[in-house]
């Protein structure tokens, strides 16, 4: 039989490339809600607030005070790659904050309803602005699609509707609302762990009170203690490793060997970022191993900071795993100090029992 002829072969129009792109990237409403969070936290805020309507599928907004953003800048706001974070290729080395790359918005706008209410220390008003497939639009017909001057407080409010409308296969995939929901919900209470000097508040549309509210002062342990409860926090001990060679420092708060729980629960950032990281997890599961009863799992968090060379930031952001230079022995220190710290309390227990 004669082979058939080949098909030619032909450009995917640009609007379903950049719908294809944008939905790998944002997977599901947290991760959306992860970049809008770091982007606040970027801008400097110290007050964060979160209303989720559907698990985030109808309706994601977070209200931040950080510096807001120039009117001037809004036309580019959500094009791929514009950002204020880096200029040149040689930064991605080097900067402090990392991520998206000037991806994050864009895709929010190829697969949502996006708008934006922003203003800077500068500006006698706030703007608001209106997005589709990374461009400004208008949000009523025969409308400008011109930013519009209105009354406002100082930061951003970054307001996501109907995420995946032009995604239908991907749309269908979501179960339930209380699900996605959840996993925002654990999303925002790593970062309100993390981020000592900010408030962070989550709530769902509507609803009267907070299912996570942590205020600007708390220290790390009581944020620790508003989201995981008195039974985790009281357990805890901090962490201190760091070495030169490798070019790292970890701080962190870990479970005694008197706390053990059906399931770990790793709260791990490197430069600030929530990641992930599965040799980290098995690494201090099998420290834990020893100490623990048999199916025993520890409360760890991790906030390392890692020389910005040595982490791989130009990872593609689909990948929520995170590598850097070093891995093994960074982790071996830090294991080795999440032991020493184990072994200590359990001493002092048996000292104070004996005495
Ligand atoms: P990236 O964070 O990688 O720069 P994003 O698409 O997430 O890319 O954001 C693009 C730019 O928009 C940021 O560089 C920043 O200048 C601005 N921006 C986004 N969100 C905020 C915010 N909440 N407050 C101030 N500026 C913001
Ligand atoms: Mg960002």
């Amino acid at each position: 039989l004669p082979l058939p002829a080949p098909r030619r072969i032909k450009a995917l129009a640009q609007d379903v490339v950049n719908k294809i792109a944008a939905g790998e990237i944002i997977v599901a409403p947290e991760h959306a809600l992860k970049e809008l969070i770091e982007n606040a936290v970027d801008a400097g805020s110290t007050s964060l607030e979160v209303v989720v309507k559907d698990g985030g599928l109808k309706l994601l907004q977070i209200t931040d005070n950080g510096h807001g953003i120039d009117a001037k800048d809004l036309a580019i706001l959500c094009e791929r790659f514009t950002t204020s974070k880096l200029k040149a290729f040689e930064d991605l080395s080097s900067i402090g904050t990392y991520g998206f790359r000037g991806e994050a918005l864009a895709s929010i706008s190829h697969i949502a309803h996006l708008s934006v209410t922003t203003r800077t220390k500068e500006s006698s008003c706030a703007w608001r602005a209106h997005y589709a497939d990374g461009k400004l639009v208008s949000s009523k017909p025969g409308q400008s699609a011109e930013p519009k001057p209105i009354a406002g407080r100082g930061g951003t409010q970054i307001t996501v509707e109907d995420l995946f409308y032009n995604v239908p296969s991907r749309r269908r995939a979501f179960r339930s609302a209380s699900e996605e929901y959840a996993k925002i919900l654990d999303m925002v209470a790593r970062y309100a762990v993390h981020c000592a000097g900010v408030s962070f508040s989550c709530k769902k549309y509507g609803a009267s009170t907070a299912d996570i509210s942590v205020p600007t002062a708390a220290g790390t342990l009581d944020r620790i203690r508003q989201i995981h409860k008195a039974t985790v926090a009281n357990e805890l001990v901090t962490l201190h490793a760091e070495n030169e060679r490798w070019g790292f420092k970890c701080e962190g708060w870990i479970s005694s060997a008197n706390y053990s729980a059906k399931r770990t629960t790793l709260l791990l950032f490197i430069n600030h970022r929530s990641v992930e990281s599965t040799i980290i997890k098995k690494a201090v599961e099998q420290t834990y191993a020893t100490f623990l009863p048999k199916s025993g799992r520890p409360f760890v968090y991790l906030s390392l900071d890692i020389e910005p060379a040595r982490v791989d930031v130009n990872v593609h952001p689909t990948k929520r795993e995170v590598h850097f230079l070093n891995e093994d022995e960074i982790i071996a220190v830090i294991c080795d100090e999440i032991r020493n710290s184990l072994s200590k309390v359990d001493t002092s227990r048996s000292f104070m029992t004996q005495s």
